[in-house]
């Protein structure tokens, strides 16, 4: 049953130009092949390369191509967070530039998403080539901490190559948190969401954007963002040791005056004393990420900044009242 008549197409770009061009020509190949409208949205997250210029060429040639540039990098998250505020289509794909997610996938998401009559379908990968056996790792481990933390699963293998009803959309766009992590919040809004299992290529070309370390940092957004779990721990942990030094002192008191204090207790004392600080540090540490991040959030800053745009024909006008733009 065909429902869907219009679809937006949402690409986050950073420093993509060695892929774009292959990528441009394979996803239009695509939409033009399907038989309804279609409005694509570029999001350039303040590339440094040639990828602006070689969208806005893209955009002159086509007029169901458009473009968002914001004002400096302000990460993947708040890439489609800009393109999702703008999308006013029946559904959304959201869709990496490049080419990790198959664009010729794109009928076949919006099959099943019309056919089972979900609000969600997302994209599960059954493989993940070119990508090191550590990184597959440590995405195992995360999505198995985060599911076990938190209070709704969400999917392993998943990435953000998906397509949404625009219900769901809108659900999205009622979200104002600065701390985003999308995929939690795909997941957060609840609705009928289906898997589509595909196989996920290496990069065309270039290297991820995320190395170890803005992983790691991705992994602790997620989690202080959907749970206070490590909080709970931190008063049970804390609180057991603190009961736990309380027998210890008696223990000891009662030791030294039954049998005496031959030798001054010292090393007990600097085991204790390293111990306990050493938790105590810990668990400051814990409620310095929540402390902080409620600071940015209490800051309300918006998510991005567009410095320009030129969204696709018809729905021009609308779009730009609601960015967040500059004068
Ligand atoms: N991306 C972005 N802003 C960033 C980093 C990445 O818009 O700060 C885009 C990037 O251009 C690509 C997508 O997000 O289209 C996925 O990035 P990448 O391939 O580096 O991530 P991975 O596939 O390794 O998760
Ligand atoms: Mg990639």
């Amino acid at each position: 049953m065909k429902t869907i008549q219009s679809i937006d197409v949402l690409i986050p770009v950073f420093n993509e130009e060695e892929c774009l061009s292959l990528f441009i020509s394979r996803l239009s190949t695509v939409l033009d092949n399907m038989d309804l409208s279609y409005n694509v949205i570029f999001v350039d997250d303040g590339s440094t390369d040639n990828s602006l210029s070689m969208i806005k060429y893209a955009c002159e040639n086509k007029p169901q191509l458009g473009y968002i540039s914001l004002s400096r990098n302000f990460g993947k998250e708040a890439a489609m967070s800009a393109g999702i505020d703008t999308s006013r289509a029946e559904a959304l794909v959201i869709i990496d530039a490049d080419l990790q997610d198959p664009p010729e996938l794109i009928p076949d998401l919006l099959n099943v998403l019309e056919q089972k009559d979900a609000d969600v379908v997302f994209a599960r990968r059954k493989k993940r080539h070119g990508e090191s056996f550590i990184k597959k790792a440590f995405a195992r481990i995360f999505y198995r901490i985060f599911n076990k933390l938190s209070r709704f699963d969400f999917p392993e293998d998943t990435g953000d190559f998906r397509i949404l009803k625009r219900r769901v959309v809108r659900a999205l766009q009622q979200i104002e948190e600065n701390n985003r992590f999308m995929k939690g919040l795909f997941a957060w809004v609840g609705f009928q969401q289906i898997e589509f299992l595909y196989d996920r290529d290496s990069r065309f070309s270039g290297k991820s954007k995320f190395n170890f370390i803005k992983l790691l940092s991705f992994a602790l957004d997620g989690i202080t963002a959907f749970t206070t779990i490590p909080l709970k721990l931190a008063s049970y942990v804390g609180s057991s040791f603190a009961l736990l030094a309380i027998l210890f002192g008696i223990y000891f008191l009662l030791k030294s005056s039954i049998l005496g204090d031959p030798v001054p207790g010292f090393p007990t004392l600097i085991v204790a004393l390293s111990f306990f600080s050493g938790v105590q540090l810990m668990f400051l540490g814990v409620l310095g990420e929540y402390l902080a991040r409620t600071n940015i959030e209490a800051k309300k800053r918006p998510l991005y900044i567009v410095r320009e745009s030129r969204l696709s024909s018809e729905d021009s006008g609308k779009h730009t009242e609601n960015q967040h733009q500059p004068e």
